[in-house]
């Protein structure tokens, strides 16, 4: 079945992508690269912003102030690279808002852009119809990553021109993500016109590809790979509405071999691997029910090591990001000290901002709900509420990497807001004071526009009140 799909086909729909993923599995080699993720609310980080020594700029590499933490987290970057972290983990403690999960993911970036980071809130284990187990270990997998070198045939161009999709009914309509796009490479002496389907487009839209930028395309993965830049971590940015022509596929001197290294975490591995198990027919139910039987995973760490000793492949070791960690309980708590001293463990990082407290489900009391074992080998780094200068530059930061413009007086009131309510309210208020500007025909935010978003938009603390003032109403 598999030499029916031709290697060039780029047009992938949910029958022949499911297909053609499922001939992948059949070789090894043949991996299949999940969409890197979108442009998020930390997208704007890429490191920690120190300088030689170590030393906290007050504004580097997307981060403001938050000097100490980030020193901290410095060290303990150099402390992984050496090998001495392992076994241990660290413990972020702050109010909200107050840039764990900023420092979380600046930490990875530091550790090299394909490393692997896995960020949850720990109520999302037990939101499952999974067991609690089986989640962590898959998260724990997804947190180490696997470098992958392999020969590929690629189409390789410089981006003369991108039109990212046609009309809005050919948006994914969950997504709102396009369904095709074009993109025009040109070599020395060619030029080509790429036209590709969904899984693609989505894949362009997340890099941020832009012209001048150098890609390649993998002839069989349809795997985009943009040279010299942090990939998946490029927020996605413009939009050019056109109409789309099927057009040809690049042929002659665009396509050549090229030595392609992929990082896929442990988990990718997993799913490629129990997915190769399976009939066809229940690859549509695998989709959906996701436990993952313990001998495949025994079998991909016998292949990853096999890789191992013959070169192909080496380990990265990634980052899982455990938010709320005091909501975790005793069962997962004694895992995640058991998965730290295994041989093969991701950096652990936890943020609470509780402080002594109920473990969950117990009526032991220990700092931040963290049982002492655990908590024994956990560094602890505190991070301090910001004061308005910092405040300030962080929004400036937020409307850059959204590409929203704000004037001053727009921005000293958010200012204040951030300071008299919260950093992420503030932060929150710009997509929203957006588009009330935007009714306004403008694309500039005012004071004004962000004066009737913060009134449309309640604050945590404001909707407590009104809670309380309504309580005999609501509650009944
Ligand atoms: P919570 O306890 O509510 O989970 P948190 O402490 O993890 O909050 P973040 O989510 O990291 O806080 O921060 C809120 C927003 O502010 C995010 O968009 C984050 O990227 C940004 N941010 C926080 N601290 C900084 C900083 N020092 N520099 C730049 N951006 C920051």
């Amino acid at each position: 079945m598999c030499h029916n799909i031709k290697p060039h086909r780029f047009r992938v729909n949910l029958k022949n992508f499911i297909i053609y993923y499922y001939c992948e599995m059949s070789e090894i080699r043949e991996l299949k690269k999940p969409i890197r993720e979108k442009a998020s609310i930390h997208s704007h980080i890429k490191g920690l912003g120190l300088d030689s020594n170590g030393k906290a700029k007050f504004i580097a590499d997307g981060l403001v102030g938050q000097a100490e933490a980030r020193e901290a987290a410095g060290v303990v970057v150099q402390l992984i690279k050496q090998g001495k972290m392992s076994g241990k983990g660290i413990l972020f403690v702050g109010p909200p808002g107050t840039g764990k999960t900023a420092l979380a993911v600046a930490i990875a970036r530091e550790l090299g852009e394909d490393t692997p980071f896995t960020a949850i809130n720990a109520s999302e284990i037990y939101s499952t119809e999974l067991k609690k187990t089986e989640i962590l270990t898959q998260l724990i997998r997804k947190s180490i990553g696997v470098r992958i070198r392999e020969k590929r045939l690629v189409y390789e161009g410089v981006v003369k021109d991108r039109k990212i999709k046609v009309a809005r009914s050919r948006l994914n309509p969950y997504s709102q993500a396009p369904v095709e796009a074009q993109i025009t490479l040109t070599t020395k002496d060619d030029e080509r016109t790429l036209s590709v389907g969904e899984e693609i487009a989505q894949q362009l839209v997340s890099l941020g590809v832009k012209k001048g930028d150098v890609i390649m395309i993998d002839a069989q993965t349809g795997q985009v790979i943009v040279e010299g830049k942090a990939k998946g971590f490029e927020g996605a940015k413009t939009y050019d509405i056109e109409t789309t022509k099927v057009l040809e596929m690049p042929t002659g001197p665009v396509r050549k071999e090229k030595e392609i290294t992929t990082t896929l975490t442990l988990n990718d591995l997993d799913l490629n691997l129990a997915a190769r198990n399976l009939a066809v027919t229940a690859i549509f139910s695998f989709f959906t029910e996701r436990e993952i039987n313990e001998d495949v995973r025994k079998e991909v760490d016998r292949l990853v090591k096999d890789w191992i000793n013959q070169g192909r492949a080496e380990l990265v070791v990634g980052v899982l990001f455990i938010d709320d960690a005091h909501t975790l309980d005793l069962e997962a708590f004694s895992f995640l000290t058991r998965a730290l001293e295994s041989e093969l463990a991701p950096i652990l990082i936890l943020a609470t901002n509780r402080g002594l407290t109920k473990i969950r489900g117990t009526d032991i009391e220990s700092p931040h709900g963290i049982p002492l074992d655990l908590l024994d080998r956990l560094l602890i780094i505190p991070t301090r509420p910001y004061n308005a200068d910092e405040i300030k530059e962080i929004i400036k930061i937020r409307a850059d990497e959204l590409e929203i413009e704000l004037d001053p007086q727009a921005l000293e009131e958010l200012t204040k807001i951030g300071v008299e309510n919260s950093l992420r309210y503030s932060v929150q208020l710009l997509e929203p004071s957006l588009i009330i500007a935007q009714r306004n025909n403008r694309s500039i935010i005012k004071v004004e526009d962000v004066v009737i978003a913060s009134k449309l938009f309640s604050d945590v603390k404001r909707s407590v009140k009104f809670v309380k003032e309504y309580e005999n109403l609501l509650l009944k």
